[in-house]
């Protein structure tokens, strides 16, 4: 498009029309009119200095004024307009290249003093250059820059697997932890393959040893992996829980709640089963992808647990912290 001849309203008027176009179901679902509602707001206020509470029952041209609603419940709609562009800003920044904008143009609301009536402005500095410095409150405008550093958020799970539920009371002290996970590691890795051995080799026609054989592997196998699971939680302080019942990137993290300063042995710990995702701050930007960053190992062998976005899992990948719950984007190694 050929921004030569437009001015910074016009442009504004295109980019605020372009938000609304990616959020109206959100705010309208099948209400048309309420979205004609909208886009005479952003008529009149890239025209004109204010938007009145008057002028806003006057943007509702659906009706005559006996059908109309309640000043507040217009004002209401802007105010959700506002924050819903706050909220997506980084799904609509892209818009803000394509309108030939540095910044993104804020709507802001006024309450009504005396003699003066409560009023909604556009507030955006007169044009390019000096804004685009950045926000000195130092908030993200969602700068190409800032594609480095994600924040991940967590879903709390209600149902954790049973061998995590086992382990809560015997994992908060370090004393109790390194007892329950000797005797995990003693009961599963040797006193059971012993016993299995045993009635394998020496006793293999006796129905009611076999029988215990059966049984004794099966338990074996079942409680291989959650052993496993339990011992990395004592030396790493996470695990990834892949279970089919729980969401992927699932993870059990052993969380301090009490720290006594003299003694460290007696940090109290628990452990705490979340569901953890974030926004992968290039695809947000660029197809509005929410949560495409999941947990997973990096590689096989390999025991890190790293945030790798599902849309461009090759170069989207970043670290992350169970503490900060940010990642630092990761530097793709091809040899
Ligand atoms: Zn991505």
């Amino acid at each position: 498009m050929d921004f030569a001849g437009k001015s910074t309203n016009e442009k504004q008027d295109l980019f605020l029309k372009d938000c609304f176009d990616i959020l109206e179901d959100k705010l309208c679902g099948n209400d048309k009119k309420k979205g004609d509602f909208y886009l005479n707001c952003i008529s009149h206020l890239t025209r004109h200095d204010s938007l009145t509470t008057t002028q806003i029952r006057e943007c509702d041209k659906s009706t005559d004024e006996d059908g109309k609603k309640a000043d507040k419940t217009y004002r209401q709609w802007l105010h959700n307009f506002i924050d819903e562009i706050n909220s997506n800003r980084n799904r609509l920044q892209n818009k803000l290249s394509e309108n030939n904008l540095m910044r993104f143009p804020k709507i802001e609301y006024v309450q009504g003093v005396k003699g003066r009536e409560a009023h909604f402005f556009l507030s955006y500095a007169s044009d390019i250059a000096e804004d685009f410095a950045g926000d000195a409150d130092g908030s993200t405008s969602g700068d190409d820059s800032d594609y480095s550093t994600i924040r991940y958020k967590t879903e709390k799970i209600r149902r954790p697997p049973w061998y995590l539920r086992v382990a809560v009371s015997p994992f908060k002290t370090r004393k109790t932890r390194s007892i329950f996970a000797l005797s995990a590691l003693v009961g599963v890795f040797l006193i059971l393959p012993l016993a299995i051995g045993y009635i394998y080799l020496l006793h293999p026609n006796n129905l009611v040893l076999v029988a215990l054989f059966v049984l004794l592997l099966s338990a074996n196998l079942m409680l291989a992996s959650p052993t496993i699971k339990i011992l990395r939680l004592i030396t790493r302080k996470i695990t990834i829980v892949d279970s089919i019942r729980l969401p992927l990137s699932s993870v059990c993290i052993s969380e301090i709640t009490r720290v006594v300063a003299s003694d460290p042995s007696k940090t109290e710990r628990r452990l705490s089963v979340v569901t953890v995702s974030a926004n992968c701050p290039i695809c947000n930007a660029k197809y509005g992808l929410d949560s495409s960053v999941l947990l997973e190992h990096q590689g096989l062998a390999h025991s890190r647990i790293i945030g790798v976005c599902y849309n461009n899992p090759m170069m989207h990948r970043y670290t992350f912290d169970k503490d900060l719950m940010t990642g630092e984007r990761l530097r793709v190694n091809f040899q």
